[in-house]
């Protein structure tokens, strides 16, 4: 299969639906170039789920079918980046699976997860994988870098790797309690939580005790059911998107000594 270019409106796309329609290249093909810098001039994007996109963001790339699978091998199985996680829910559910209970409602494409190190609480994908695939080849969990929704992950990643611990079976009480623990999140538009929790608070809180909980510009409005998602309530536009993401980290900064940090990536 070979690469090719779509249009991609992200107003419809983007999990926060705001953004333009820009062409996108669709690599089906692993880069094999003597430099390994075929798609250095792309940022390389999942389904946009943690993405802010500007009227003027970088050229944009994303996985195409040709990295989208599950494979077992025994204790190992393998999943192209390009895989949503709610597949792979799935299958970990319908192979009697452990561990992997809590991506069910994570939205977005292994890769997406895996640089961001998402999870829900004290459950984080870093815990469960065992290595990732580049152009460079596999590269073991131990020899990379990763903290809080962060990783030092600086290539694209094609495949991620994961150990099936066969001592423990899928719960479904651990699906149950993950799916509950949602209840408290928006329906409407959103890409996520806004700012990431600061050491021993909550982003949520201090929003709230800025004021901001509901507060909007326009169609987009920090959550009136929790403050840390800005959401988007209909014809929410970037620019006011970003007024309030920077009206935020002022009053953090002028009233309380706190430096908001963006969870969401603006492009
Ligand atoms: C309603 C809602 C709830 C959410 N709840 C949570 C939550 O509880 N916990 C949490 O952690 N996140 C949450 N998120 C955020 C989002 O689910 C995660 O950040 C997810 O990992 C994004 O995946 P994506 O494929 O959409 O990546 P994108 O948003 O498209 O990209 C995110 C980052 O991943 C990189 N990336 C994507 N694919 C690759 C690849 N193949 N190789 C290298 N880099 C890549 C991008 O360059 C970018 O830096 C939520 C989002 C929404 C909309």
């Amino acid at each position: 299969m070979k690469n090719f270019y779509k249009k991609i409106d992200f107003s419809f796309f983007s999990s926060i639906k705001i953004g333009k329609t820009f062409e996108v290249l669709i690599i089906n093909e692993l880069d094999t170039s003597p430099k390994l810098d075929k798609y250095k001039d792309f940022y390389i994007i999942g389904k946009a789920s943690n993405l802010l996109i500007s009227d003027n963001p970088p050229k944009l790339a994303m996985l195409g079918k040709q990295f989208c699978y599950i494979k077992q091998e025994q204790n190992l199985f393998f999943v192209g980046a390009g895989t949503g996680a709610s597949k792979l829910a799935s299958f970990a559910k319908n192979n009697n699976i452990a561990n992997l209970e809590f991506i069910k409602n994570l939205p977005g494409t292994l890769g997406g997860l895996v640089k961001m190190n998402a999870g829900l609480k004290e459950y984080e994908i870093f815990s469960y994988i065992s290595s990732i695939k580049t152009a460079k080849g596999y590269i073991k969990k131990e020899d990379l870098k990763y903290s809080y929704r962060k990783t030092n992950i600086k290539d694209m990643i094609y495949e991620v790797v994961f150990e099936i611990d066969s001592k423990l079976e899928y719960s479904q009480e651990k699906e149950d309690m993950f799916k509950k623990m949602r209840k408290n999140q928006p329906k409407v538009p959103s890409a996520g939580s806004c700012f990431k929790n600061p050491k021993n608070a909550f982003a949520g809180e201090i929003l709230d005790k800025l004021g901001l909980k509901g507060f909007n510009l326009g169609d987009m409005s920090f959550s009136k059911v929790h403050a840390n998602f800005l959401v988007n309530n209909g014809r929410g536009t970037f620019s006011q998107a970003l007024s309030l993401i920077n009206l935020a980290k002022q009053k953090a900064k002028e009233e309380l000594d706190i430096n908001l940090e963006l969870e969401i990536i603006i492009l």
